[in-house]
């Protein structure tokens, strides 16, 4: 995690510019969820129907993420994949529950 801690410090977030937090083990679920869910949403708008029967297949574009950014004021959490945070607001989750924190 030691370079995590590195990075938080030169990341903010991309919307608010405020300082991000390594988010915990349920935030990065949640994200690793909403990822799948969207690379099956994907999956199933692209490929043609006569397809099926094919066996299942996987995206090797989408990996899970090992960690997550999270930022409080904004509430939303960036996934950090192999190492590298992805700080597209497009892919990041919201997380409401990190706004009511104390
Ligand atoms: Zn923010």
């Amino acid at each position: 995690m030691g370079h995590l801690d590195r990075l938080l410090e030169i990341l903010a977030c991309p919307q608010c510019k405020g300082e991000l937090q390594l988010a915990d083990e349920a935030i990065v679920g949640e994200l690793n969820r909403q990822l799948k869910d969207q690379v099956n949403k994907d999956q199933v708008s692209k490929e043609p129907s006569n397809s099926i029967g094919s066996g299942p297949t996987r995206s090797p574009s989408k990996k899970p993420a090992e960690a997550a950014l999270l930022c409080k004021r904004c509430g939303l959490a960036f996934p950090v994949i192999e190492g590298i945070p992805n700080m597209v607001l497009a892919e990041a989750i919201s997380w409401p529950a990190a706004e009511q924190g104390k």
